[in-house]
């Protein structure tokens, strides 16, 4: 991860573009529309090729005496350009003028002849599943046509290259099929525009497609962007923007999708000091990061400052992902920080991120609410502004034999919270577990009761952020098997996810 800066940092070198690494093949698009491509072999791969091909629009012309009941299905129904199958051996001479050769046969001979008829013509060939005899290879395909995404491990590890085609599917929204679409109607109206202008235009479009990718673009889009990028000042019009996102617990898995792409489009991102180092990893490289960590426990950042940070960054033009740890608008004070924005008219949205209540949960396999016992679940902090346990704590609430409670911040007053809750009526052996860094590599989880946890606390000398879940349905806690040692006291990392 590169050295993160703080709010009175200074602006980071720009990074020199490396060189060209060595390619093992070089991925190219071929347009196939109109173009006839053959098919020599009917075995029962070649369907698939076949559909592909159609699919991208060429004439698939098969010369195989017993083409496979896949190939006479699709003739029958192309997904696109025509399947014609010719139903005799394949001949060397009908490769030429071809733009591509699939062989599809099972034999080593067959398809080394094949590969020489190919090259002879110079048509480029892939047999399949015989990489001896390919001058080319089909990638993982993410389709998002117009916007076509190929993968190639050059033929070492195609499940490999599913998998990846499968995160990078989640990482696409099917809207940028329909920008895509909008980029290639459009271009032919920039036609008057100059070189600048031309590439403000493209700018601000990718800009508003990252931002809002399942909006339809429209002419209106078209014509705003045609006027703002007419506009001589390079910053006029550029509308910046702030997301509050939020990073989840810790464990990089439990980030939503959407805030993946916040952080992919940031150009800024201010971070609190509990978010997880490798949820950093996944912004933009480009992307400059800035702590203005205040976790209360530590002199740090005023809210005020950070407010007028995020005004001044998205007045300028960024895309500023405000990046909280767990759910943005979970004790983060987001209201303070979307009234500020507001206030200056900035554009504002949230991306809501999973509260360490239910991280911590799911860590731990229990359910939050339970049918007939825990009919209830309340957040609350342990922490007011002076650091002590709020004074207007609504203890009836906590004494609620049917709620379970999450408290936030529970460490600096966990000694009061207990007298007062004991005080309150509460019975010594309401179960309680605190959970320190949940769903993180380090999770511990220390389980005990409401007269026990204070003590095993202090015992366990976990460090890290904690929460505290309080609650009859913490009781299933206790049944967990620990492996002989103190049953109450126990190192959790074997429920964190990221070990899973
Ligand atoms: N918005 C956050 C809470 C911010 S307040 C959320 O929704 O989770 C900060 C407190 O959250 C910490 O003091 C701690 O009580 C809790 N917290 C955040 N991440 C945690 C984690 N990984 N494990 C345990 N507690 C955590």
């Amino acid at each position: 991860m590169r050295q993160p800066e703080t709010v009175a940092g200074r602006s980071p070198q720009p990074v020199r573009p490396r060189r060209m690494q060595p390619l093992a093949t070089l991925p190219l698009f071929f347009r196939l529309a109109g173009e006839r491509v053959i098919i020599a072999g009917g075995i029962e791969a070649a369907a698939w090729k076949a559909e592909l091909l159609s699919a991208a629009g060429a004439t698939v012309v098969v010369q195989a005496p017993d083409p496979c009941a896949g190939l006479e299905e699709l003739a029958a129904d192309p997904p696109g350009g025509p399947i014609v199958l010719e139903r005799r051996a394949w001949t060397a001479a009908s490769f030429a003028g071809a733009a591509l050769v699939v062989g599809a046969t099972d034999d080593a001979a067959e398809a080394a002849r094949m590969f020489r008829a190919a090259r002879a013509a110079s048509v480029p060939i892939n047999v399949i599943d015989m990489p001896a005899f390919c001058s080319f290879q089909f990638g993982a395909i993410v389709n998002r046509s117009p916007l076509v995404v190929g993968i190639s491990t050059d033929g070492a590890a195609p499940v490999f290259g599913q998998a990846i085609r499968a995160r990078i599917e989640a990482l696409l929204p099917f809207g940028f099929a329909r920008w895509a679409a909008a980029a290639k109607e459009w271009r032919a109206d920039l036609s008057a525009l100059g070189r600048a202008a031309r590439r403000r235009f493209w700018e601000r479009f990718a800009r508003l497609a990252l931002l809002e990718p399942d909006r339809i673009p429209g002419a209106r889009d078209r014509d705003d962007l045609l006027r703002q990028a007419c506009s001589q000042a390079e910053s006029d019009g550029q509308a910046g923007h702030v997301s509050l996102v939020g990073a989840g617990p810790g464990n990089p898995e439990l980030l939503t999708l959407a805030a993946l792409r916040a952080l992919r489009s940031a150009d800024v991102i201010l971070y609190d000091d509990l978010v997880a180092p490798e949820i950093l990893d996944f912004a933009r490289r480009e992307a400059k990061r800035m702590l203005v960590g205040k976790t209360g426990y530590r002199p740090s950042c005023r809210q005020d400052d950070i407010n007028a940070l995020m005004v001044s960054l998205a007045r300028s033009g960024k895309r500023v992902v405000r990046l909280k740890s767990g759910d943005p608008l979970i004790f983060g004070r987001a209201g303070e920080e979307i009234a500020a924005l507001e206030r200056a008219d900035i554009p504002v949205d949230v991306v809501p991120g999973i509260t360490a209540a239910q991280g911590a949960a799911a860590s731990l396999n229990v359910s939050l609410t339970e049918r007939g016992s825990a009919r209830r679940v309340q957040f609350v902090t342990g922490h007011a502004c002076d650091g002590r346990l709020p004074d207007d704590l609504d203890l009836a609430a906590l004494a609620d034999p049917a709620a379970t409670t999450a408290v936030y911040m529970p460490l600096g007053s966990l000694d009061t919270l207990r007298r007062r809750l004991l005080a309150a009526g509460v019975e010594r052996g309401r179960p309680v577990t605190a959970v320190f860094n949940a769903t993180r590599q380090n999770e511990r989880v220390v389980s005990g009761t409401l007269a026990t946890i204070h003590g095993l606390v202090q015992g366990a000398g976990a460090s890290g952020p904690c929460i505290l879940l309080l609650g009859r349905a913490l009781r299933s806690r206790r049944s967990i098997g620990h492996g002989g040692g103190d049953p109450m006291l126990a190192d959790g990392a074997g429920h964190a996810p990221a070990r899973r």
